[in-house]
């Protein structure tokens, strides 16, 4: 057997999520979130079973270049816009639309040499201050643009910073930023990431842009998502290596992080943060051994992490062990490792082998 670590992803999965975010908004178009390599699950293959969406967003020309080269004919958005004014060739060679984020990126646009008209996305600043035009700017740029004889269509766009948690007061009052810098403006309309797809009907207007739920991670990391059903799309498995007896006051593992207090069994599985298994991982981590849910003990290393087997006594070397996915959500595991899901998934590494199910 070779290294068993393995990243199972389900397409089906990532359909029928995808197939919910449509049914919530109904009157939207819905534009599939797959840029960092579809959050770790794959761009191309996932794409391409996303055959029905409207559309793709990604961060970067290469990201979508991967995208056209797998025959992915649907429009597909630059999210942060181009990183230097060449890459607007490259935006009209490949058939992209860009966001325009920035006065930089303006002048680029409006100063370039060719006649072929493209779809902007407008961006305003509705209180996140990483990107976008203030909304007092916003007007003056959407008005230079109308003007330019260079759009063939613009899409009046946000992004929230807050609308996974907290109150939705600031989120409810951002909607309204939106709306009254947007007011009078010709456009579609495009505001709501996963979280406020779901929790918040008012910001979904032309487009919605889900990218966590297609993925099956819960955005509320503080909530349950009620009577929301995501299916997990990916799991993160491998196997126990070895199995030993400890006797109570031994230490397991880098750092002598932690010591047994009774006897017990411990496992060692092959996955660690070479892998893309997070290094932070606290004592109790929860990782399924034949199902069972038992408690990562010791420091995470490269290529290997140390479990407590008391929750699985039968257990035995080759047993699957699943760190994350089926019957263990994603988000779960970041919590004990001081993270996000989106931080987990988009971190697999390279050299842990894809399964793809349909
Ligand atoms: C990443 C991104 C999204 C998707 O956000 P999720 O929280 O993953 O749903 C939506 N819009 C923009 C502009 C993004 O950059």
């Amino acid at each position: 057997m070779s290294r068993p670590v393995e990243a199972i992803v389900s397409l089906a999965n990532i359909r029928a999520n995808y197939a919910l975010a449509a049914r919530l908004a109904p009157d939207s178009q819905v534009l599939a979130v797959i840029k960092a390599n579809a959050y770790g699950h794959g761009a191309a293959r996932v794409a391409v079973a996303l055959d029905t969406a409207d559309a793709f967003g990604v961060a970067s020309v290469a990201e979508a270049i991967v995208l056209r080269d797998a025959g992915i004919t649907q429009p597909i958005v630059l999210l942060g816009g181009v990183f230097e004014p060449a890459e607007i060739h490259e935006v009209e060679v490949y058939g992209l639309q860009t966001v325009i984020h920035s006065s930089a990126q303006l002048e680029w646009f409006l100063s370039r040499k060719s006649a072929a008209r493209l779809v902007i996305w407008l961006k305003m600043d509705i209180g996140m201050h990483r990107l976008g035009f203030t909304p007092q700017e916003y007007t003056a740029a959407w008005q230079r643009l109308s003007d330019s004889g260079q759009v063939q269509e613009l899409v009046l766009m946000s992004h929230f910073p807050c609308a996974d948690h907290g109150d939705d007061t600031l989120t409810k009052s951002q909607v309204q930023v939106f709306n009254e810098g947007v007011a009078g403006l010709n456009g579609q309309k495009s505001m709501a990431n996963s979280a406020a797809l779901i929790r918040y009907p008012e910001s979904r207007y032309n487009w919605v842009r889900p990218g966590i739920m297609l993925y099956g991670a819960n955005p509320f990391p503080d909530q349950n998502l009620l009577g929301i059903n995501l299916e997990p799309a990916m799991t993160l498995r491998s196997r126990l290596v070895s199995v030993r007896e400890l006797a109570a006051g031994e230490s397991v593992g880098y750092g002598q992080r932690w010591r047994t207090t009774v006897p017990i069994r411990l496992g060692t599985v092959a996955v660690g943060y070479g892998d893309g298994y997070p290094r932070h991982a606290v004592d109790g981590t929860p990782v399924l051994v034949r199902g069972k849910r038992c408690r990562l003990v010791g420091r995470v290393s490269m290529d290997f992490i140390t479990v407590d087997l008391s929750e699985a006594p039968d257990s035995r070397v080759d047993d699957e062990v699943i760190l994350w996915g089926d019957s263990l959500p994603v988000e779960q595991v970041a919590e004990f490792a001081g993270t996000i899901s989106y931080d987990l998934l988009t971190g697999v590494t390279q050299r842990v082998k894809y399964l793809y199910s349909d």
